[in-house]
């Protein structure tokens, strides 16, 4: 048996005859960049994700970065992040000459810990020239954000939602990307929602602020050739919003879908006697989880990897490095040792199969080869 951690074909070829007119309405209009597809899939991705405004860009790593750049964060500025994450995070506040400060995770739901936030704003070093908390919602649940919104208020700190896991995903009700000033999205094929190359949103209820954005991805041009402000060319293509919008109406049921596998898999972890050698995510209460990933916890991570991989099982890790371990980001001062739940979790952690199309044989399969494993 062969099973990818992702299995793209399976899905589109349930959508391929939706697509394909999609596409080709796109290729006879020769209207490629912006335009009315994009202005239709900004109303809907603004609608879906609980926000008045959003503003299609070229990736969710630009998504974050224009968000700064509008709560104009610059050099030397601080935001508060965590270093278990995808490297854009980190990445989007360093390009800008501004520096992370980093604050360690909840072991439990992977995402940064409120409280550990709360310590950090305590020393007063730290709390110079911060700007902003920049929350992931990893794997597809959300960040504690009632915790975090109460810090940022007392503060008087902005917050950028990095939502590019968690489309749909909600925190008591609330949709991931409209609890701040801003929701940052991707649609890197390998997300929930994901284009046929690159793409990204940024979603906020503040309508000068979605302006700001709308500006700062054409070169700051407004009126056009007139520049107020030096921006960048991070636009949303007509083929990506095309194919998007198709998608989107099938969102619902696919992550209906992977929770259904995530079920599957805690049903079946537990009746073979798994539970003591896996442990399996946890859902935080209230949230309602999106399983963009299906991150385990093991021991002898690297050599169950291994095993699946000889058994035809595609298993990634999320992340091996956390970030203020990378050696771009030495300058910023931290050591091994600083974020200790960090940096367990990225020897410990391990992503299952879990895309909607995945079936209860292969999800068999998959526990079967990882009993094999601990109990052979
Ligand atoms: C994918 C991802 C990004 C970046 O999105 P791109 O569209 O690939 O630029 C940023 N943050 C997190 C947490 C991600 O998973």
């Amino acid at each position: 048996m062969h099973i990818p951690l992702l299995d793209l074909k399976a899905q589109y070829a349930t959508i391929r005859d939706e697509i394909k007119p999609a596409i080709d309405e796109v290729l006879e209009s020769q209207l490629f960049i912006l335009g009315e597809k994009v202005v239709k899939l900004e109303e809907a991705i603004a609608k879906y994700s609980g926000s008045k405004f959003a503003v299609g860009v070229a990736s969710g790593s630009d998504a974050l970065l224009l968000a700064l750049m509008a709560l104009n964060v610059g050099y030397g500025d601080k935001v508060v992040t965590t270093p278990y994450t995808f490297f854009a995070t980190a990445g989007s506040i360093a390009r800008l000459g501004a520096l992370p400060v980093f604050v360690d995770i909840d072991p439990e739901t992977y995402n940064i810990s409120p409280q550990k936030i709360g310590a950090s704003l305590k020393t007063v070093s730290a709390k110079e020239k911060i700007k902003a908390i920049m929350p992931v919602h990893l794997y597809g649940q959300c960040a504690d954000m009632g915790p975090i919104r109460a810090i940022a208020r007392e503060h008087g700190l902005s917050i950028i939602e990095d939502a590019a896991q968690a489309i749909g995903a909600r925190y008591k009700e609330l949709k991931a990307g409209s609890m701040s000033e801003f929701g940052c999205f991707s649609f890197f094929p390998s997300k929930n929602l994901g284009g046929f190359g690159d793409g990204g949103m940024v979603t906020t209820d503040n309508e000068t602020l979605a302006e700001k954005v709308e500006i700062l991805r054409v070169h700051g041009s407004k009126p056009k050739y007139h520049h107020k402000v030096i921006g960048l060319n991070s636009r949303l293509d007509a083929l990506q919003a095309a194919a998007l919008l198709v998608k989107i109406k099938h969102l619902d049921q696919w992550t209906a879908k992977r929770r259904k596998n995530a079920d599957y898999y805690r049903e079946r972890f537990q009746k073979n006697g798994l539970n003591e050698f896996v442990s399996l995510p946890k859902v935080a209460e209230g949230n309602f989880h999106i399983y963009n990933q299906f991150v385990i916890r093991v021991k002898k991570r690297d050599e169950l990897q291994k095993f699946l991989t000889q058994a035809g099982i595609g298993t990634e890790i999320y992340y091996p490095i956390p970030l203020h371990l990378q050696e771009c980001f030495q300058y910023f001062g931290y050591k091994e040792g600083d974020f200790p739940e960090s940096e367990k979790a990225a020897r410990e952690t391990l992503a299952l199969p879990i895309y909607p199309e995945l079936t209860t044989e292969q999800q068999d399969y998959i526990v079967e080869k990882i009993k094999e494993f601990y109990f052979a």
